[in-house]
């Protein structure tokens, strides 16, 4: 017989469990190791400084910054704040104009309605029908008023990766400065913040199997040095861009879920893309159609339109076995259509019709196929439903 749990996790861009391996190192820092790692006068503060520095040090390592280069947050919506506001603000005198792009996170979008508040101008950028910039239509963006280009590496809907090298190298030759919100990235495609030319770049300990509430802000100490204001005041910790008592615990998870997703990141995503690519092979058998670009994503990332199908009544009829979502984590109870499935050009229909499947670690291939034949058969018993 099965020993399947019910129901099964497959939600993995709203946010992954918590690896034990990740909470076993966290635990001492919750109790018996539980200074305060600004106060260096005794064992307590400097025993939890150092789980710090070394959770700083693994995390540099990564993704090839240096220690001193990593801030650490409150997760990716705070880093995505910093950069943004901090930025803008602190370079004002070279220009008032950020570069961004309409499939961006809410973190990313929002902030940006809040900065043309301030007086910033902000062009947002159309995608293609995979869900990448042009990089002609980025240039043909720039003006001498361009502080900023911020585009995400890997989009949490559609998990369509971006050329994130080349918008960097685009963005250097131009003297302009590069964001990406890496919280779907980081973990789970190789990152390297110096051949990609990133400035600064926002990631989350809660969408790589560590805690939520901890993510950090990639800041870039040389060639170009840069330093954002901060948006909360206070002790100065994290070189004074931000401020506050550092999340011990929150910071080892951090660090460990890290080196984790780093070590097991190639043979993860090789099984993740044999079992998507299995999953689509059969959901287009029943008609589904694949949202995003067909090569170049997330390997554990699954977005598919059921034609004539509402997504929700599919997400409700297996709701008891399988946990899925339309898209982004609502924050409301109205159901707005997929900002970024309309960015792909698609109707209100299609974005009304199409489930985002995401694995993760702890998946079982028994789950995956579990999972196929469920939605497979209540697409097909509601196929006949008018919508
Ligand atoms: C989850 C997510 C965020 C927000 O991260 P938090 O750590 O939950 O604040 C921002 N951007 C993207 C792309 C995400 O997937």
């Amino acid at each position: 017989m099965s020993n399947l749990k019910f129901p099964i996790y497959l939600d993995s861009h709203a946010t992954t469990p918590l690896d034990p391996r990740v909470l076993d190192e966290m635990m001492p820092y919750f109790t018996e190791k539980f200074g305060n790692a600004s106060s260096l006068d005794h064992p307590y503060g400097y025993d939890a400084s150092v789980a710090v520095e070394s959770a700083r040090e693994r995390i540099s390592n990564a993704i090839n910054a240096r220690h001193d280069e990593i801030i650490f947050t409150s997760g990716a919506t705070e880093s995505n704040n910093i950069a943004l506001i901090g930025t803008m603000e602190k370079y004002q005198d070279r220009g008032n104009h950020l570069i961004t792009c309409v499939t961006e996170h809410k973190a990313i979008l929002d902030t940006a309605i809040h900065l043309e508040k301030m007086g910033k101008k902000i062009t947002y950028l159309q995608v293609d029908e995979h869900g990448q910039i042009d990089l002609a239509d980025l240039e043909s963006a720039i003006t001498d008023e361009t502080v900023m280009i911020s585009i995400m590496a890997a989009n949490n809907e559609i998990g369509t990766i971006a050329d994130v090298a080349s918008i960097g190298r685009l963005a250097h030759e131009k003297n302009i400065l590069f964001h990406t919100d890496a919280a779907q990235a980081v973990g789970h495609i190789p990152i390297n913040v110096e051949e990609m030319n990133i400035d600064l770049m926002s990631f989350s300990a809660h969408k790589m199997y560590g805690p939520k509430g901890v993510g950090a802000l990639y800041v870039r100490g040389m060639r170009p040095r840069v330093k954002p204001e901060p948006i909360i005041h206070g002790g100065g910790q994290e070189r004074n861009i931000r401020s506050g008592t550092l999340n011990v615990p929150g910071i080892v998870g951090l660090g460990k879920a890290v080196e984790i997703s780093q070590k097991e990141m190639e043979p993860e995503n090789k099984r993740f893309k044999l079992w998507t690519d299995e999953m689509l092979k059969v959901f287009e058998s029943i008609g589904g159609q694949l949202n995003g670009h067909p090569t170049k994503r997330l390997s554990h990332n699954l977005n598919v339109y059921f034609p004539n199908v509402e997504s929700k009544a599919i997400i409700n009829s297996v709701s008891k076995e399988i946990a899925i979502s339309t898209g982004s984590a609502c924050t409301t109870q109205i159901v707005e259509p997929s900002h970024v499935l309309l960015a792909l050009g698609h109707d209100e229909n299609r974005a009304h019709s199409s489930i985002r499947i995401g694995l993760g670690r702890f998946n079982t291939k028994e789950e995956i196929d579990f999972c196929v034949e469920k939605i497979t058969n209540s697409v097909e018993s509601l196929k006949g439903i008018i919508i």
